[in-house]
């Protein structure tokens, strides 16, 4: 797929689903989701960015929350990001694929999206969750993704924008391709 494809939009119930490359924490929206660790202790990759983006007191709102189980989500204010909030979920670590990963990935989607309708969010991007440090293969991952989102925008009327911001042109593609799949057209 060419990089002609990116950024595309996509319509789905709804809503509007976009995907783009970029850095989530530049990102002015309702919500965006961090890739943490159980700790919510910060970390490296997109956690590590989001944090120096949103400054200390997200550290200090984070250590009141007491860790997150994978698969699991929590919400926080933005702080210092254009973002209004953050949206916490552990992706799991990949083992090989015969220990729940995909299902753990898929709750991290469906309990992300909804956090963002509980708390009456309208906007929200996703980094690719698992696929940096916690290794879970891209290609593997980008279907689950977009499959969770489809399945939470046709059934749920509150979140009408999803991003999927990637990090890569490649991770990009392996998402518009997935949206495709599903029977989705730019
Ligand atoms: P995990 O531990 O869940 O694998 P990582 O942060 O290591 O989390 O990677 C998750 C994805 O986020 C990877 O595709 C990585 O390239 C991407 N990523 C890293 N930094 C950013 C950023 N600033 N904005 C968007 N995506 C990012």
């Amino acid at each position: 797929m060419s990089a002609d494809h990116v950024p595309a939009v996509f319509q789905a119930g709804g809503a509007r689903i976009e995907v783009m490359v970029g850095d989530i924490t530049a990102l002015a929206l309702d919500a965006i989701v961090n890739a943490a660790n159980s700790t919510l202790l910060g970390g490296g990759g997109v956690d590590g960015a989001i944090h120096r983006a949103a400054g200390p007191e997200l550290l200090v709102h984070c250590r009141t929350l007491g860790g997150c189980p994978t698969g699991e989500a929590r919400l926080t204010p933005g702080f210092q990001l254009k973002a209004r909030h953050v949206i916490h979920t552990v992706g799991p670590v990949w083992q090989g694929g015969g220990a729940g990963e995909d299902g753990l990935l898929a709750r991290c989607y469906r309990e992300s999206l909804a956090l963002a309708e509980a708390a009456r969010l309208g906007s929200i991007a996703f980094p690719a969750i698992s696929t940096g440090v916690y290794g879970f293969p891209a290609e593997r991952a980008a279907p689950l993704a977009a499959a969770a989102v489809l399945d939470h925008v046709r059934a749920r009327p509150l979140v009408t924008r999803v991003v999927f911001c990637c990090f890569s042109q490649g991770s990009a593609n392996l998402h518009h391709a997935a949206l495709r799949a599903q029977g989705l057209k730019p």
